[in-house]
């Protein structure tokens, strides 16, 4: 028997297969790691088996596995296919491809499993005369601690770790050696699964269905293999439930499941829900694993002691046997699109994945992504809906706050008037308050009063952030620090203002608005430890403040019962990015944001959430669509909008991005990369009789120019989608895959921003 093997080197001149022989005492089947001597030196090289073959022609000489390095196959066959298609449809090697199915550690075995030391009483031991060779003839223990952990190991009967000895005799370790030796003792070895999760959890009971979860949930399980829905569901609609319901039933039927979460509210909040429902069947997946609990969560999911896996964008590709559905919550997320090559979607990876495995997918969110409803409303996703909250719940009432208006009659501070009369008897209550902006630190815009010096970094073309409570200044693109100067650099002036709101200084003046308010700020700067997030939500989940502030953390997926308010402080910070998706991204933001208010009843009385949100432009659809909380009426005019502009989904972008320390190198760079793709793209759609598609082709600095010391170029190309589309991108791909210089970012279909 042979074998075709993928050797795990990530060049382009080594994607392809290469045949070696299997040898007799060896089992290799498809999907398993090998170790293979590769190139003229035979270098030991790890690989994948792709195929299994008896027949081969070759007139040289074939090479033999050395061996496999793992009994179990790595890559479940589905996965060997979704790789496959992964390589074609995002132009990367197979072996780039493969490399996405396992923990990144485990290749080159940087990680292993653990095993953990255990001793018992050696089998057919008589007890008794073994007690009697360690007294002296008086009946004294020869050695006391020898005795007790004899005792000790006699009195448990079974296996025991010396860690676990050592707890109830200090400092045994050298007397269990002196009794392994004298053959008292056996020693074994046992594995164990590291595991991230730090708390244990009760099981909980699924609560009875409404009935709109329940005909959603039977939609599900009834439906198609293959067949994609979209859970399009207000905030507090009951669609965690809906999912749970789902995986119940897939795990009565023998099946596994995958649940993606946006990685920002993979919170042990989240993840509790599900293993609350189903216990230790539950593996979880994200960047804060360490690398043995990564390796391990993978290894429970390929063994099968796990079955259902909840994770951020990579856990799409978890190894699940008998795959049978798979759940993108918040799937409007732009998280689920991967920036590093290969780019790939994770919803687009999902629909691909169950097909392989006969599978469904539901999509779920309160804000899907224009792109999902227009699928749904053309009949290619299924639409099920869940108008309302659970428990005739209210949808909270929002207020919108013109803040120019607040300016002009003398307010000047950060809170209107309504948001700090409702702060201050929110508190005053008892009840929880969010406060949402969407910018950390104190404030993001230093400038010299007297020569109009502004702060910039030194590495990029950013304003530096002023935090306070250091007394630094910060980039927020490369982590640049410096202190606040007390003079101006450039005229020496000592009055320099700072403007622009951020967190910092929300939280300064809440505690002016209200001096005895227990806050809690949450952003990347209080989060940095491997627990702190899990501590601030547990804090005010249980009471422990009266207002949470926060970025975009606290917008997302919150499920906390006391907030009955919740203040946007601007929602201007992400209106005017210069990007297509700016309305899209602030309607998606506010209503979820909005959704953290009035969820459940508070000392069983109902009470309708409120929501005020300041802007300065009270009259853009977005927060004024947001606010009736009417998600159809917004996405009619968006999606006009996009189709008489022809943007996305109309239209696709490509941008190929140069940053390099000269800017004439760059700017050159983009400039000679666009003549090449106006050829390229003519080429491709000229026998098509398709040129027109092309709609522009720019060259020109990024809208940040420069960053971490390089100056960025880049261009953007834009194309009507037709039918022709795929060939004009194959196009601008083997372009750009021609191009061997440093500094190129690659090509990237429809980038999450364009800065
Ligand atoms: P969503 O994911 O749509 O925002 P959740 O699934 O978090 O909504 O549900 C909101 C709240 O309602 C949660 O506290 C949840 O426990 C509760 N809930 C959901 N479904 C039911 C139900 N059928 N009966 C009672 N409570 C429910
Ligand atoms: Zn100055
Ligand atoms: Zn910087």
């Amino acid at each position: 028997m042979f074998a075709r093997v993928i050797v795990d080197i990530a060049n382009s001149n080594v994607d392809r297969l290469f045949t070696y022989r299997i040898p007799e005492e060896l089992d290799v089947r498809t999907g398993h790691r090998v170790l293979v001597p590769f190139g003229r030196s035979n270098k030991p090289t790890e690989g994948f088996v792709t195929e299994l073959t008896d027949v081969i022609e070759a007139d040289f000489e074939i090479k033999s596995i050395i061996k496999t390095l793992e009994p179990y196959t790595a890559l479940l066959p589905d996965q060997l296919e979704l790789a496959k298609w992964i390589a074609r449809a995002y132009d990367c090697t197979l072996c780039d491809a493969l490399r996405l199915m396992l923990p990144a550690e485990m290749r080159g075995r940087r990680v292993k499993e653990k095993t953990v030391r255990t001793v018992a009483i050696p089998d057919g031991l008589d007890t008794e005369s073994a007690r009697g060779s360690l007294l002296n003839k008086d009946g004294t223990p020869r050695s006391l601690k020898q005795l007790e952990v004899f005792d000790l190991a006699v009195k448990i009967g079974a296996p025991v770790s010396v860690p676990d000895i050592n707890a109830y005799i200090p400092s045994a370790s050298s007397a269990v050696s002196a009794l392994i030796s004298k053959g008292l003792l056996a020693e074994q070895g046992r594995t164990e699964f590291r595991s991230p999760f730090i708390n244990k959890v009760a099981r909980d009971e699924p609560p009875v269905l409404t009935p709109a979860q329940k005909s959603a949930a039977e939609a599900v399980a009834e439906g198609r293999p293959g067949e994609v829905f979209l859970l399009f569901g207000v905030t507090g609609s009951g669609k965690t439930e809906v999912y749970l319901n789902a995986i119940q039933k897939v795990l009565e039927e023998g099946g596994g499941a995958i649940v993606l979460v946006p990685e920002i509210s993979l919170t042990p909040q989240t993840t509790d829900r599900f293993r609350k429902r189903f216990g230790d069947t539950v593996a979880v997946m994200h960047s804060h694993l360490s690398a043995g609990e990564r390796f391990d969560e993978w290894r429970r999911l390929r063994l099968g002691k796990a079955r259902v896996v909840v994770g951020a964008r990579s856990a799409v590709f978890a190894p699940i046997e008998d795959l049978r559905l798979i759940i993108i919550d918040e799937e409007h997320e732009p998280s689920y699109r991967s920036e590093n090559k290969p780019c790939y979607s994770a919803d687009e990876v999902a629909i691909r994945r169950i097909r392989l495995t006969g599978g469904r997918l539901v999509l779920g969110s309160a804000t899907p992504q224009l792109v999902s409803y227009l699928r749904a409303k053309q009949g290619a996703y299924r639409l099920l809906e869940l108008p309302e909250r659970i428990n005739g719940i209210p949808m909270p009432e929002v207020e919108i706050v013109d803040m120019r208006s607040e300016f002009m009659s003398g307010n000047n501070g950060i809170f209107s008037r309504s948001l700090s009369e409702k702060l201050r008897k929110c508190v005053e209550n008892g009840e929880q308050a969010i406060l949402f902006l969407n910018r950390r630190g104190y404030s993001y815009h230093g400038e010299c009063r007297v020569c109009g010096h502004v702060f910039t970094c030194p590495n990029c073309d950013v304003a530096l952030t002023y935090h306070k409570f250091d007394s630094t200044l910060r980039c927020h693109y490369c982590g640049h620090v410096q202190r606040v100067p007390k003079e101006c650099p450039s005229c020496g002036s000592k009055f320099i203002k700072y403007s622009g709101i951020g967190t910092q200084q929300v939280e300064e003046q809440l505690k002016t608005l209200i001096p005895n308010v227990r806050c809690l700020r949450m952003d990347t700067d209080t989060t940095g430890g491997k627990t702190a997030h899990r501590d601030i939500l547990d804090c005010f989940a249980g009471g422990g403040a009266d207002v949470l502030i926060g970025t975009q953390m606290v917008a997302k997926g919150l499920d906390i019962k006391g907030v009955t308010l919740v203040g946007v402080v601007s929602a201007d910070a992400s209106l005017f990015h210069s990007d297509y998706r700016s309305g899209e991204r602030t309607f998606q933001l506010l209503t979820q944001v909005a959704g953290r208010a009035g969820r459940a009843p508070v000392g069983g009385e109902i009470k309708k959430g409120m929501v005020v949100i300041q802007t300065n432009s009270p009259g853009h659809r977005a927060v004024r669509l947001a606010a009736r909380h009417d998600y159809k009426a917004f996405f009619e005019l968006e999606i006009k909008d996009r189709l008489r502009t022809l943007f996305p989904p109309f239209a696709v972008f490509a941008r190929a991005l140069f940053e390099m320390s000269e800017e004439k190198s760059a700017a050159a760079a983009s400039d000679d990369f666009a003549v090449k793709a106006a050829d390229a793209l003519k080429k491709a759609l000229l026998p098509l009789d398709a040129e027109n598609e092309i709609l522009f082709i720019t060259a020109g600095p990024a809208p940040i120019r420069r960053r971490e010391g390089l100056y960025r170029y880049s261009v953007i190309i834009k194309l009507v989608r037709a039918k022709n589309t795929s060939t004009a991108i194959n196009a601008l791909r083997q372009l750009a895959d021609g191009v061997r210089m440093e500094g190129f970012r690659g090509l990237e279909i429809n980038p999450n921003d364009l800065l």
